[in-house]
């Protein structure tokens, strides 16, 4: 057709999963992708570039780089709602998020492996991550680590605080886990230490999906691939559906600055739009019939799964006093953000050498606070559509705590490891004294109890509504990426995850996304640049 917009590949959205998708499938010259971003290249934008911004960003979700949403009211966190956005501008979650790098241990690809084959293995995603990272700091495990991928990653500071020392060693003696050097070498995965691993660059600037996948050696800032490459990328662009010849995917229907437009695919149509994914597909009429019906979407296949099995981590907060004259962070690099920090296993579990809490100590004048995050929560909650207008928010409801062993689990964390690190913090400096919740709180179950539900929140480590399975274990797509019961339709992005990451996500959206392209340049072009993951 003349005038038909028509490429190999459209893939929407730019963050960790999508950015690496368009740079790996146009890295041959041959292929055309079309990268589809609703938010605009802020790249140079202070904010966004200064990670020192990081913490602002996470609190304020201004308007020029987040999506602009609430979850549905938590009914057992007495009916609080919370921010339903990721960032919605290049580079997505990864250009406005707190920066920590953490891979998934082994023991959670394990269970990939064992639901999806050995493409999932902890082989292959250590083999992985070495491709995509460019690890600046400091392991006793070198073979474990990437040293000239193009994400780089920053071990911060080179000279830990006093403050962070002392943070560190009252976590050794409260746990009994001796401090680790590097918490990303497979063989470390649990302990105290005093230095994160952000991502950022040496100078300490932030380094997102956009900066590392589509910086200014593979694109224009216009959007065009620079030498050749075949990659267009439409900013200010949102896609509302996806088009269907039968049950093929054959192009997207956008809105591109106000005008609605589509383009076509020759092969695949490939979702990275994150939280937003769910959403898409049920708007392209994948979905739980009912609902897609009672929306007024025409039904292309009806999946049960979509939407459901949304999982998120759970939040909350310790502090401390602290004396004024121990700064948290180096004056020479306040780019390190935090001050120390642990990941332990469940206090009370079944399995001491499975990691499932992540604490991360983060500084202001006079105090430090304690962050404390479950990875290994029971709950699960769901995205559904309300009808069928794009423009219309979903209903995400995260489903915080609906399953009661996670709140016995963050109690346990309190109980446990935060009454022992304040013990121990004490005895190492006494002005480090526990200031919320107060030692009454953390010794009465209800009082306690109340404390966690009005102190909650959440770190938008939304996973798994597109679970990767099969249908019949709450699947919507296979080991590939690829739409159950469509054709030529992926979603890849951190809504496909199987099983709960135990740490923060963007780590397993890049690794997804690079997975599923590297397949598709396997499969395309058997080509000497792709990855044969089956050998
Ligand atoms: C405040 C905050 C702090 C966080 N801190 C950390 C951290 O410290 N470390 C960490 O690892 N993770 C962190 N995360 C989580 C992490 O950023 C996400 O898990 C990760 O970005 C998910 O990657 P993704 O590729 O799945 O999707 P996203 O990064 O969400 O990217 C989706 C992209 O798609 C675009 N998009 C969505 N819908 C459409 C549409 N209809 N049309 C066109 N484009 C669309 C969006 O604008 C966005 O650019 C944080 C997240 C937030 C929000």
């Amino acid at each position: 057709m003349k005038g038909k917009l028509l490429f190999d590949y459209i893939v929407i959205g730019s963050g960790p999963a999508g950015a690496v998708i368009a740079k790996t499938l146009t890295d041959d010259k041959k292929t055309s992708v079309l990268l589809i971003e609703a938010g605009e290249n802020r790249d140079q934008d202070q904010p966004i570039m200064d990670s020192t911004f990081a913490p602002e960003l996470e609190e304020s979700f201004f308007p020029n780089y987040f999506w602009q949403g609430e979850g549905v009211p938590q009914e057992n966190l007495d009916d609080r709602s919370f921010e339903w956005t990721t960032g919605r501008l290049l580079g997505g979650g990864s250009s406005i998020n707190g920066e920590q790098y953490v891979r998934p241990t082994s023991a959670v690809f394990k269970e990939w492996e064992q639901l999806l084959g050995p493409m999932w293995s902890p082989d292959k995603a250590i083999r992985r991550f070495k491709r995509l990272e460019n690890y600046n700091g400091d392991t006793n495990n070198t073979a474990a680590r990437g040293f000239h991928g193009r994400i780089d990653i920053r071990q911060a500071p080179e000279a830990p605080t006093a403050l962070a020392e002392k943070l560190t060693l009252a976590i050794e003696q409260a746990t009994g886990f001796p401090p680790i050097l590097d918490y990303n070498d497979p063989n470390t995965p649990l302990g105290p230490f005093t230095r994160w691993q952000l991502y950022q660059k040496p100078n300490g600037q932030r380094e997102s999906s956009s900066t590392a996948f589509l910086s200014s050696n593979i694109m224009t800032p216009t959007g065009q691939g620079k030498n050749g490459r075949k990659l267009t990328v439409y900013f200010k662009t949102t896609a509302l559906r996806v088009l269907f010849h039968r049950k093929r995917a054959i192009g997207v229907e956008v809105l591109k600055e106000g005008k609605r437009i589509r383009a076509y695919s020759r092969k695949k149509i490939i979702i990275s739009a994150g939280i937003n994914s769910a959403q898409l597909l049920m708007l392209s009429g994948i979905g739980p019939a009912k609902t897609l019906k009672a929306s007024g979407i025409p039904v292309i296949h009806h999946n049960p799964n979509v939407g459901q099995r949304l999982t998120n981590h759970t939040l909350n907060f310790a502090v401390f006093s602290t004396n004024p004259d121990d700064p948290a962070l180096p004056a020479d690099d306040p780019n390190a953000l935090y001050t120390g920090g642990a990941f332990l296993p469940d206090p009370n579990g079944d399995n001491p050498d499975r990691r499932a809490v992540q604490l991360i100590g983060i500084g202001s004048e006079g105090q430090l606070t304690i962050a404390l995050l479950y990875l290994r929560p029971q709950s699960r909650g769901s995205i559904t559509v309300q009808n069928n207008d794009p423009l219309t928010i979903v209903l995400g409801n995260e489903g915080f705590l609906s399953n009661p062993s996670d709140m016995e689990a963050v109690k346990n964390i309190y109980k446990i490891y935060i009454r022992n690190i304040a013990s121990e913090l004490a005895q190492i400096d006494p002005s480090i004294r526990l200031i919320s919740p107060t030692l009454d709180i953390i010794e009465d179950d209800s009082k306690l109890e109340q404390f966690i539900k009005e102190n909650f929140d959440h770190n938008h480590h939304q996973q798994s509504s597109l679970r990767m399975a099969p249908i019949n274990k709450g699947g919507v797509v296979d080991r590939f990426g690829k739409v159950h019961g469509v054709k030529d339709l992926i979603v890849a992005d951190a809504s496909i995850i199987p099983f709960t990451v135990d740490g923060n996500t963007s780590s397993a959206a890049f690794l997804i996304g690079y997975t599923i392209a590297s397949q598709l340049r396997y499969k395309t072009s058997r080509s000497r640049y792709a990855e044969r993951d089956e050998e």
